[in-house]
Order: structure tokens, then sequence, then C-alpha cells
């Protein structure tokens, strides 16, 4: 599958939820649940059917995520059918890590092949302020160590750093990369929160960040991408220690050029871009009784019309009509 502008769409993000455990500052709002009705999210057999189609045209690496993924009951099956379709490389989960602990052997067995885990500070009461939670740090880092356990390696730990809330901790979490070995990404706050507290003084850029670990003694070494279309730009620590950093840097530094991904987020709807204004909908084919050949007419049609890249730094850029809960991080 490519698209008009030549790139090659091979990664899908799964998107089994809206609904989530925490409400982290720069992505949910503290308001009252506002999910959406039982009914208009895909059902696991509808999802394996759609996933199965996307890898038929060319899907290669899913990656399940939400919301929080995990709190649907019944993901660790819908991984396991994923796995039997034999169609792809790699099937990862982007998690909370809340409840990894006790999940992460399961998620192992049903062929899951690695996590990610978003922990955006290592200070426990900084880590409830901005997950608007109560002592669940503590879980999330056990978690990690399940995940860690069992295989689901390389885990990723993913911090969105956003100034003023934790980006005095940009050093502390390369040294807790270094002491966990695993790969500590940063991640540029993007325009999709509920409460719209995002601005550009707030976007913790992928340079600063190298300049502060290479300021505390930690120099970064590049290292080469095995795929071009990878989002993080991925360093190792000069002198030999374990560990590793990504950078995700789509507002300062975008790779919309190598873009390879699409999103299937939990109400059924394909997004060809996280900033997309529009989301073209599958659910109203499916459950009118589309073909499996209508359904592949339909995906190529919107594979071709995926947006050249997304504008955040154009000067009439408008922010996207879903936040990342409801579209799929
Ligand atoms: N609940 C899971 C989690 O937190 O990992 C999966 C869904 S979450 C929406 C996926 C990723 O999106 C997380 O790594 C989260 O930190 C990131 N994210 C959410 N809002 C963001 C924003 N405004 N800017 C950048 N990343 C964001
Ligand atoms: Fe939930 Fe993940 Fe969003 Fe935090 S970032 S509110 S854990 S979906």
């Amino acid at each position: 599958m490519r698209d008009t502008y030549g790139r090659q769409i091979t990664d899908l993000r799964v998107s089994v939820t809206d609904r989530c455990n925490f409400r982290c500052i720069y992505c949910r709002s503290a308001e009252p649940e506002n999910y959406q009705p039982p009914e208009h999210l895909l059902t696991w057999a509808e999802m394996l059917r759609l996933c199965r189609i996307l890898g038929t045209l060319g899907i290669r690496k899913i990656r399940v995520t939400g919301g929080e993924p995990l709190v649907r009951p019944g993901v660790e099956d819908f991984i396991a059918q994923l796995s039997s379709q034999g169609a792809f490389e790699e099937i990862s989960i982007t998690t909370n890590g809340l409840t990894l602990g006790e999940r992460a052997q399961a998620l192992k067995a049903a062929g899951a092949s690695r996590v990610n885990v978003s922990v955006d500070s290592l200070q426990a009461e900084r880590f409830d302020r901005i997950t608007r939670t109560k002592g669940t740090l503590r879980r999330v880092l056990e978690g990690i160590e399940a995940a860690q356990a069992v295989g689901l390696n390389p885990v990723k730990v993913n911090a969105v750093v956003v100034r003023g809330f934790n980006d005095d901790e940009i050093v502390d979490f390369a040294k807790f990369a270094i002491q966990r070995g695993l790969v500590m990404r940063f991640i540029e706050f993007m325009p999709l929160d509920a409460d719209h507290i995002w601005d550009r003084a707030r976007v913790v850029t992928a340079e600063e960040i190298r300049r502060t670990l290479e300021a505390a003694g930690l120099p970064l070494e590049e290292v080469p991408r095995h795929y071009g279309s990878e989002t993080a730009l991925r360093y190792r620590f000069a002198g030999g220690l374990p560990g590793e950093i990504g950078l995700v840097a789509p507002v300062s530094e975008p790779f919309c050029g190598k873009c390879s991904r699409i999103r299937l987020t939990a109400d059924g709807k394909i997004r060809t871009c996280l900033f997309s204004r529009l989301d073209h909908d599958l659910r109203g084919l499916l459950r009118g009784g589309a073909t499996d050949g209508d359904l592949v007419d339909e995906i190529e049609h919107i594979i071709a019309a995926k947006e050249d890249g997304h504008h955040i730094n154009d000067p009439d850029f408008q922010p996207a009509n879903r936040t990342m809960v409801f579209i799929g991080g």
C-alpha cells in the first residue's frame, strides 16, 4: 500500500478503547467521563476482521493502544488471535503500565512482541499530579520490571516532556534507562490535549534534551535506524553504557515525509494522520454488510488521500478534532 506521496504504509495503531484509568494532564481532561457508548466501539471480531484485511494490504507492524488498552477485557485474547493471523512481524502494546505487573506474562504468551510504557515522572507525588491518580508510580515501575522479566523487550519507556511539569527530570530519566537497561523515549508535547494547555513554549525540543544530557556528562551517539519510518531518533550513551535514548520530535523535527502509519480508532475510523481533521468511517461499512472486497476498496481510497504532513508549524495550524485518548497514540 503506497499513498500518493510514495510512502509505503506498513504500520497500524489500533486503539481498542477510549477508556482510561489515568487522566494525564497532557492528554485527558479532569472532567467527568465522556466515553463513547459501548455499541459505538468495534467488537473484537470487527477489529480482527479489519486487521486481517489490512494484513493482506501490507501492514506488518501493529501497535495495540488506547485509551488504556489493558482496561478492555479480552485484550490478551485479541492479541493471541492477531498473532495467529500470521501476517505481522511485530505486535506491540502502548500502556500506562498500571496493571502490567499482573498481565505481562499473559500478554507475552498471547504473542505480544514488546511494550511501551508511559512514565512522565519518577517522583511519586509528581506522578500522581500528572496522571491525576494516587500512589500509582510504584505499580507502574513493577509493571516495567515484569515486562522485562517475561521478555517483552526492548521495553521502551515514554515520557512526554512538558516545560514546567517534568523537564527537570531529563537526566534522572536517562540514568533510569542506564540502571534498568531500557529504552527511554522523550516525546515532544503535541497539541492533542483535551485541556488545551499546549503552547509552543511548553514544548521541550529534542535538541534541548540532547544538550541537557551532554551538559550532565551523558553525551549521546546516534544509532542507525532499522526502518526509515521509525518515529524516534535513536541514541546510545557514549562509553558503552547500557540503555538507549529515543527522541520523538514531531514538532521540532517532523518526520512526516517518512510516515508509514495509519490509525484505527476504537469506534472504527481510520485516521491517516494524528492531526487529521477528518476521519474515515469503516464501522458503518462493516455493520452494513460490506464484503472484504468493499473494505479493501475503501481502505485503498483512504490511504491514497493520506495528507503530506501535520503542518503544526504553519501559521494557520488548526488542532486536530480529537484528542490523543480518542485517537490512540
Ligand atoms: N494509555 C496508554 C499510554 O499512556 O501509554 C496508551 C495511549 S496514550 C494516548 C499513547 C501515548 O500518547 C503515550 O505515550 C502518551 O504519553 C502520548 N500522549 C498523549 N497525549 C500526548 C500529547 N499531547 N503530546 C504527546 N504525546 C502524548
Ligand atoms: Fe490515559 Fe495514556 Fe492518555 Fe495518560 S496518556 S490519560 S494513560 S490514554
